[in-house]
């Protein structure tokens, strides 16, 4: 079996395992079982050029990270990834802001990862690197003689032409993901937007099957590998945490009231300051749930270092402010916003206890809490899933209440329903989306996309011809 070469922005820890997100437990198993390296930034900046990766080898996978220069970091990292990248691709244009130094330093840093990576691979390697801050790595690599089967997911969603065409050198974009072997993109949406984005540039020159596409030269397969979760994790999870004092003293706080949570980076891209308002529009649309339900966002801060992320945090605090001045009683207050993480476990633990999980992103390429709210739930007594009709996750999970997040009315009015829905219609939604996040799970996941690079590397020893369309 090849070595899994995987390579993303950060990596996890190797004492640990741990990263923010849910994607460190499908890669760290198919590194495990397969061996390999893991590859990226190791959290620290340096000033000039980074001395070679530090690697630290836990049983057969070796964790190598560089460094990265200071003001390189800042321009490749909240200039180009963060402050172009992320808005164009969630569709937030307002929020746009591009320099052209951000798309120099965004190339040369990819320049440095396959510059100090390249050293480290071996012939019959596979790489497969993650989301948007890496999308020139295979050209980096190829420049530099790399011809090892190369795969790419982008963990976002991937936007229409119309809205790429916003990006001064997106034609280069496009461009730079034919230099992979395998795309994956989250929902078949985001595949046809860059389908149609290769052929609106000009560069489509064949489809050769049905995931099997030529442009720019190249031969490449791009489909969708919608990323799962760890089912049977989150629920023991959720089981274990469930009695612990955390989530007791949350479970007691409530004195019976109905539990509504919402969990969430603290990111413009998740709809909080429309959820907040949606949430007092409730209140005073349907009194009956003044008192009765209770609120709870869970937001920590990220990249602080982009200015957006500063004013969605005030704007926040305002809301959350003036809705509990505004309907609070001496013994409840509406919505209790906690600026802070808490551990994934204790996460579990509350949507377990939780009678609604609200999730409405005004964009986003998947969502894994909506996911893992289904999964933490008591399979007897389970809770209510609102999701955004703009989540990746909506293509799957379709047996949640669905809402348009801009539409404030609406999702009052699914708050209310869900607030209200009988235990049977409860148990069959529940039942239809665990069907579903069980057949895909993250191990599927990680099987799926290996599979497709794998059969690249078959079907490029085997000199399949292709047809021209
Ligand atoms: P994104 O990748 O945009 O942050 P996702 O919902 O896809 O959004 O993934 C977020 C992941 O981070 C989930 O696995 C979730 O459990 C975790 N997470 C989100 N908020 C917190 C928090 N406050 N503390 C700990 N983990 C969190």
């Amino acid at each position: 079996m090849s070595r899994l070469i995987a390579v993303s922005n950060r990596v996890a820890d190797p004492s640990t395992g741990k990263t923010a997100g849910g994607l460190a437990i499908g890669l760290l198993a198919a590194l495990r079982k397969q061996g390999g390296v893991w590859f990226g930034w190791g959290g620290k900046t340096c000033r000039g050029e980074p001395t070679d990766p530090t690697v630290t080898r836990r049983g057969k996978v070796s964790y190598a990270t560089v460094d990265i220069d200071e003001t390189e970091f800042e321009d490749y990292y909240n200039g180009y990834s963060n402050g172009c990248l992320w808005p164009l691709c969630h569709y937030m244009l307002n929020f746009f802001h591009y320099e052209r130094r951000f798309g120099q330093a965004y190339q040369r840093v990819n320049a440095l990862f396959a510059r100090k990576l390249r050293p480290m691979l071996q012939a019959d390697d596979v790489i497969w690197a993650h989301d948007y801050h890496l999308i020139p790595l295979a050209g980096e690599l190829r420049k530099a003689g790399v011809e090892n089967p190369i795969g790419f997911f982008l963990h976002v969603p991937f936007p229409n032409i119309d809205v790429l065409r916003t990006l001064p050198g997106h034609r280069r974009i496009l461009e730079m993901l034919t230099r992979y072997d395998v795309i994956g993109f989250q929902t078949s949406s985001d595949v046809r937007s860059f389908i149609e984005g290769l052929a609106r540039v000009g560069f489509l020159e064949a489809r050769l099957g049905y995931d099997r596409f030529r442009a720019c030269g190249r031969e490449f397969t791009a489909a969708a590998f919608p990323i799962g979760i760890d089912v049977p994790g989150v629920m023991q999870m959720a089981d274990r945490s469930v009695t612990s004092a955390t989530v007791k003293r949350v479970e007691d706080g409530l004195v019976g009231r109905e539990l509504v949570i919402g969990v969430d980076r603290l990111d413009y891209s998740k709809g909080l300051p429309e959820r907040f308002r949606a949430f007092g529009e409730l209140l005073t649309s349907y009194p009956d749930t003044r008192g009765r339900l209770v609120f709870m966002q869970i937001a920590p801060p990220t990249r602080s270092g982009v200015r957006a992320y500063q004013d969605i945090r005030e704007e926040l605090e305002q809301l959350a402010g003036n809705i509990n001045g505004r309907f609070a009683e001496p013994d409840w207050a509406p919505i209790r916003y906690l600026n802070r993480g808490f551990s994934r476990s204790m996460l579990m633990g509350m949507f377990r206890v939780a009678r609604i999980g609200l999730v409405t992103p005004l964009r986003d390429g998947m969502n894994l809490v909506a996911k893992e709210f289904i999964a933490a739930q008591d399979p007897d007594d389970p809770g209510a899933l609102i999701l955004s009709s703009l989540a990746g996750a909506a293509e799957e999970l379709d047996a949640a209440v669905i809402v348009n997040p801009y539409d404030t009315e609406g999702v009052a009015e699914a708050i209310q329903r869900a607030a209200n829905m009988p235990l049977g219609e409860r148990q069959e939604r529940y039942r239809t989306m665990m069907a579903q996040l069980q057949i895909n799970d993250i191990g599927a996941w990680t099987d799926r996309f290996l599979g497709a690079l794998e059969a690249v590397r078959a079907q490029s020893s085997s000199g399949t011809p292709t047809i021209t369309a």
